[in-house]
Order: C-alpha cells, then structure tokens, then sequence
C-alpha cells in the first residue's frame, strides 16, 4: 500500500485531517520508545487504499523534542510515497517555516492550506496558486473541519505521488549558498539519499548529520573560518533560519491579502485572551470553570435544589427513576447520571447470574464469579462514566484551546515548586481519576518532571478516595462525638495536596533534579471543538482503561478473593470466617509493621482489619469500605450493608471493636490516599513511566504513605513528637543544600576547562 504522511505545526488541524481521511479504519498506539501517540489508518477514495499516517506536530525538523526526532527519522528511513504537508493559512508565516525545510527532502508533497473558513471568515484572502508557483509543489485551499477541499487534495496528492521529486531549497541565493551547493554535490556522489536536506543540516550543525556525516562536515569547518556575518556572527544555525523567514516574508507572505489592506487587528482570540488570560481575573475565572466541571460530573445535588425545592416537587421517590435522576440530596449531574445508569445494569447482571447460580452450584463458585470476577470487574466499571464526562470537558477545553492558557497563567506559580504550568492540568484530573491524569502527563517535555508528576497525581485524593473519608469522617463524628465530618474530609484532601508539593520540592532537588523546561509555546487561537474528534478521543480513551486497567485488574480481584475465601489448608471459608483466610494470615503478619501508624500492634488481635482493607485497597480504593463491611461480620457484629450505603456504620463498628484512636485513624485515611494506587492506576503509571523510574514510583508511594502516616498518628497523639520532627526536617533541608551546594561547585569545577 502507498504511504502518505501527514506533517505540520501543532494545532495546524492534522489530526482533524487525518480523521476526516481515515474515519473508522484509524489506529491509535504509540512510537516505539517514547509515549507520543502514533495515529494510522487507510484512506480508500482513490484509485488505491493510502494508508494514512498522522505524524507528532512540530516546528521543525532539527532534532530537539522528541516529537522532532520521530517526525524527520520517519521521513527519511521510512520515506512515505508523499508528504501531506499542512499549513494554518490563518498563522501562515509561521507555518511555512517548516514548508521551507520539508520541500528540501527529495519526496513528493502536497501544501495543504487548512482552516480557509476561519481565513475567508475574517475577510481575508489566500491566493493559492502563487503559493503553488513559489513553493513548486501542488497547493490545495482546504478545511479540515468542514471538509471542503479534502477530496481535490487526495486527488492531486495521488497524482504527485507518482511523480519522483527533488527537493529544492529556499537558501539557494542566500549567504550559504556555497557550502550547501558544495555538500550537496559531495553527498549526492556518496549516493546519500535527499542530499540537499543533509547538506542543509550540516551546515546548520545538526548534531545527529555531524555524527553521520564527520567527512563532509569538515567542509563547513573550514569554511566558518572564514566567515562572520554582521549579526550572527559564524553561527550557521541561526544564519540558516533568519534566511528562511526572510524568504518567507518576501516571496510568500504576499500570497496573503488582508481583508481592506489592514495591519494588525485584534482577533476575536485576542480579545477573549484579554480576558481570560487576565493577570488577576485569570485564574479565578479558571477556579470557577473548573468548579463548573467537576459539578457537573461528580455532584449528587446538580441544580443545588435539594434544599430550596419544596417537599415533594418533583417525587421521584419510589419509582424507578430515583436510582438513576435523583438522590436524598437533590437532582444528580448528568456524570452521576450516567454512572447511576451503569450501576442498574451491572446491578441487574449481577442479581440474575447469582440467582442462577444460587443453589445451583458449589457456593464458592458462586461466591469467586459474583464477589470475585463481577463483583471486583463492575467496582472499577462504576467509575468509567464519570472518568469519561470529566474526559469530555477537559477534551473540550483543550482542543478549544483554553487548557494551553492555563497552563500559561499558573506557569508562574507552578515554577516556584520546581515544575511548568503544564503540570498542574494532570494535577487537577488527578482529582477525578488518576488514570487519564497520568496519560495526560505526556504534555510535559522534560522526562524528570513527568515521573516526578505522575508519582503525586495518586496524592491528589481520586473520586474512589471519597468514601473511604466519608465513611471513616463519619464513623470519627459517630462514635467519638467530635468536630464535623465535612471538616476532617476537606482537610484530608489539604494533606494530600501539601504531601504533592513538599514531595515534588523534595524530588525536584534530589533525585528528580532539572531544569524546568522555559514555557515557550504558541498560544493557538480558540476553536470552537468538534465532535467528530471528541468522540474518536473518548472512544480512544476508553479502549485504553477497559484495555489496560480490565486485564490486571481482573486477575488480581481473582487473586485477592481467594486469598480472602480460603484458608492455609485450602478449605473455602464463607464472608463470616474471613478471619481464619490467607489474606488474614497476612494481615496479621504484617500489621506490626504499622505500629508507628496507629493500627499496628496496640490495636491488639482484632486490629488486622485495617490492615486487610488497606491490602485490598490496592486492587480498588473503593474496596477499603467494602471490605469493612465484611470484617465487620468477621468481628462478631451484625451487618446490614445495605442499610449502610456510606459504609459509617461500619466503620463505627470496626473503631468500637478494636479501640483505635482519632489520630490513628486520620493515619490510617492518610496512609490509603498516598500510597500505592489502585492497580488500574499503577498499570497505567507502569505504561507511562520507564522500567526504573516505575521501581522507584513504587518504593517512593510506601515511603511517603509511611511517612506521612507515622507523622500524623504521632504528632496526634503526643503533640510534642511536633519538635522531633521538625528538627529532622531542617536537617533535611539542610542537608540537602549543603549537598547540592558541593554537586555543582563539582560541576563547575569539571565544566569550566572545555570553554
Ligand atoms: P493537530 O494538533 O495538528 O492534530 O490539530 P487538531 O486536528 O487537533 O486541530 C486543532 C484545532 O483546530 C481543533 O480545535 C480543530 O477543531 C481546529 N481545526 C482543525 N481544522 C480546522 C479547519 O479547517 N477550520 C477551523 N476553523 N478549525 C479547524
Ligand atoms: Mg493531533
């Protein structure tokens, strides 16, 4: 099959093409090495099937993101029958600067000029066919979003395809000339493939052509020695781009008539920054929008009705609609909605298959297929619809291109803790679902900074954090008769979030050190989102989770309900007798272990409960409370749970029956929301970081959860331990510096020699 390759500026609308190319046949994975999406599909129109590739968005092809990299070795080692070159007409200059190093690569391309609409909206004019003269290849005014265009553009890209090219260069008259003719020639004889380009890059000193080339780059060592320009001095590289937007300026920019001759003009874009990008109304505005969406996907009271309506206005109660649109508390968001929706089928599924199977088969099968494999696998089902909807908003936001300005406008802050601005977008999904949270950390360029995000996203507390607070705020006020619940589960998240920034402080200056790359990125106009590609998002994203969460979390559920149902010498044990099951045995051979943490060994031979919750926590956060519900039979007591849908009450009861205090307690909320993750959450960070990093990430959750435990249970319990720890954090902090004080006089020191 014939290739053709889609290149061009981030945001310039190539995945909007491709879309509109491939529809169906697209095939989300990932360039072997790195986590830069790899899109390819086929596109059947023509007298043949082209497979269709959508490459990473760049600004060049000099070899400086990894986005670069992967876009220039594909070009020229897998060499596509033709390079789709697409071009925003409404930002032009700026996009044709990689035209002009593309057209140097001896494959046939096309210039596909897109977003014409948004051009011929503002009453601008392209002219095309100037453009087609000057850049020698065919030009086609297309949209993308609309589709016009699409068809003529495929037309004549096939027909270029069939035709061999050579590539022509914009530098040809300018100041090195020379030495790019000269190379040139001397590669073109050494039968290097694309000489021109090679040459182009020599001179520019590309590191990768230096390494490649060492022969030919003698060439241009001799002849920097002769030259100086008044402003560049010999630096060829910055020689070599100034030509190419001067070039650009002269001989393309004129194919662009603005409407009534005029200069600069605010756009709409420029006007809405104006606001939105605000220096004090930025981010509060940002605040408010993301209130607006986490409420429309997480909140039991939508329309903050419960309280004003009067009684009985709308009386769901009852009927079967009060599962799905309403609660005690109000009317739902539609992300509850849908995740109510989802519960009564599962619920349903997994009423008819225990029905069936009651009575019918050996007790423990029933028990592994309805609380094992269903029970487990509809658990982390449940969260699909509300990870989805929060997905959709935040896909809205970025592909409008709002999300690029937040991570402008807290870049500042954000700096200060040793990351960029674009950090803290994964941050804040991290309170919905860690999952997308981690795959969105791929926005961050510099390696350190992701692993370093993706190890706090778990401390950002996730939606299946919520109840274990609930619950055990709860079961706090319940028994203890203190404080209110909402106090204790808002400071809760407090402690996860100062956790994220003293751990992101610390590793940032440890073993995470680096730069924090300069945020140098286009502000893209806004575009109102489409459809089309925000279901093909969501669908891809669904894949993923139902992919790679599903076939670990099903095997350890699996895994954890025999632990749980069976005892050492293999005998199945029903709910009631868990206390006697192998993951009890581990429960309880492990709990000292938590005695700095207050549910140790003081909670004497009951309080391996806590340990045990914690254990299954792993597979599903949401399995600490459920878990509770079933010690709490374990412990002697009796157990409605589903007069208890909070899981207060047994929480109330599991702090009755082993005499555990507040602060080991809040230790013990602590503990769950900084370490390791649920197991979908982890697979994912495994997928998303590198083998040795991942290690680490693990090592890294224990130690803080640890830390952060003992330090809350002992400070609660004897206020004075406060000085003990103070005093090992100044030394720290100490330490730390005087360390890093040495490591770079070293450096220097071993640096200074070369210059
Ligand atoms: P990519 O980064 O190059 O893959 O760009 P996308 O395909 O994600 O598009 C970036 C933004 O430009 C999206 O918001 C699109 O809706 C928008 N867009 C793409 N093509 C067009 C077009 O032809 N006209 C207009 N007005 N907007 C477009
Ligand atoms: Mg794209």
């Amino acid at each position: 099959m014939i290739k053709f390759a889609l290149a061009g500026n981030p945001n310039c609308g190539k995945t909007t093409l491709f879309n509109a190319l491939t529809g169906a046949t697209a095939h989300v994975g990932n360039w072997p090495g790195v986590t830069v999406d790899k899109r390819e599909g086929v596109y059947k129109k023509c007298a043949e099937p082209i497979a269709v590739l959508d490459l990473p968005g760049i600004y060049s092809l000099s070899p400086y993101t990894p986005e670069e990299v992967i876009a220039r070795n594909y070009i020229l080692d897998e060499k596509p029958d033709l390079i789709v070159n697409i071009v925003d007409a409404t930002n032009l200059e700026r996009n044709l600067y990689l035209t002009t190093q593309l057209m140097e690569i001896d494959v046939p391309m096309v210039v596909a000029l897109n977003m014409m609409d948004a051009v011929e909206k503002n009453g601008d004019k392209i002219d095309a066919k100037t453009l087609e003269d000057k850049l020698a290849v065919p030009v086609v005014a297309i949209s993308a979003l609309k589709g016009t265009g699409i068809k003529e553009l495929m037309n004549r890209a096939y027909a270029a395809s069939k035709r061999k090219r050579e590539g022509i260069s914009v530098l040809g008259s300018s100041a090195l000339s020379k030495p790019i003719s000269d190379l040139t020639a001397a590669l073109a004889k050494k039968q290097v493939d694309s000489p021109l380009f090679h040459a182009v890059k020599l001179v520019e000193n590309d590191e990768i052509e230096i390494k490649n080339h060492p022969e030919e780059y003698k060439l241009v060592r001799e002849y920097k020695s002769g030259f100086s320009d008044d402003v560049f001095g010999d630096d060829f590289e910055a020689i070599v781009a100034d030509e190419r937007y001067k070039y650009i300026t002269k001989h393309f920019a004129q194919a662009f008539v603005r409407k009534d001759g005029e200069k600069v003009r605010l756009t709409k874009s420029d006007k809405a920054d104006k606001v939105l990008t605000h220096r004090i109304w930025g981010i509060p505005i940002f605040l408010a929008i993301m209130f607006v969406v986490f409420h429309l996907t997480f909140s039991e009271n939508f329309l903050f009705l419960a309280k004003a309506l009067p009684e009985g206005w709308v009386s769901l109660e009852g009927t079967w609609a009060e599962g799905l649109f309403g609660s005690a508390d109000g009317i739902a968001s539609p992300g509850v909605i849908l995740a109510n929706l989802l519960n009564l089928i599962t619920g349903s599924i997994s009423g008819a298959v225990s029905g069936a199977m009651q009575g019918a088969a050996a007790e423990w099968a029933t028990g592994l297929v309805c609380d094992g494999i269903l029970g487990g696998l509809f658990a982390v089902l449940s969260f699909l619809p509300q990870i989805l909807v929060l997905f959709m908003f935040f896909s809205i936001l970025e592909d409008s291109g709002y999300m690029a300005r937040v991570a402008f406008i807290l870049d500042r802050i954000f700096r200060k803790f040793g990351l960029s601005g674009r950090a803290f977008m994964p941050m804040i999904m991290g309170f919905g679902c860690s999952i997308p949270a981690m795959i969105n950390t791929r926005t961050l360029a510099d390696e350190k900074e992701r692993t370093a995000t993706v190890r706090v996203i778990p401390f950002f507390s996730c939606g299946a954090k919520l109840p274990i607070l609930t619950a055990i705020a709860g079961g706090i006020v319940q028994f203890f008769h203190v404080s209110n619940a909402d106090a204790i589960t808002y400071a809760m998240y407090i402690v996860g979030i100062v956790t994220a920034i003293v751990t992101v402080i610390l590793m940032r200056s440890t073993t995470m050190r680096g730069e924090t790359p300069p945020f140098i990125m286009e502000l893209p106009s806004y575009h109102a989102p489409q459809a089309k590609a925000l279901f093909i998002h969501l669908w891809d994203k669904l894949k993923h989770f139902v992919k790679k969460a599903f076939t670990i979390i099903l095997v350890s559920t699996i895994l954890i309900w025999f632990l749980s149902h069976f005892s050492f010498g293999w005998n199945f044990l029903p709910d009631e007798q868990m206390e006697s099951s192998i993951l009890a045995g581990l429960g309880k051979l492990v709990q000292p272990l938590f005695t700095p943490l207050g549910f140790g060994s003081q909670l004497g031979a009951t309080g391996w409960v806590f340990v045990v919750a914690a254990i299954t926590g792993l597979i599903a956060k949401e399995n600490v409370i459920a878990t509770f519900g079933v010690l709490a039979a374990c412990l002697g007591f009796a157990y409605d749970g589903d007069a208890d849908p909070n899981g207060v009450l047994a929480a109330t009861i599991m702090i009755q029956a082993t005499g555990i205090t507040i602060p080991a307690l809040i230790s013990f909320i602590a503990f769950n929301m900084t370490t390791i993750p649920c197991f979908a959450a982890v697979a994912t960070a495994k997928a998303e970081l590198d083998k040795r990093s991942f290690k680490w990430t693990l090592v890294f959750w224990l130690v803080t959860s640890y830390t952060v435990g003992t330090i809350i249970y002992l400070v609660g319990s004897w206020w004075w331990t406060v000085f003990i720890f103070l005093a090992m954090i100044a030394a720290a902090i100490g330490g730390i510096i005087v360390y890093n004080k040495k490591r770079d006089a070293k450096k220097l020191s071993t640096e200074a020699p070369i210059k």
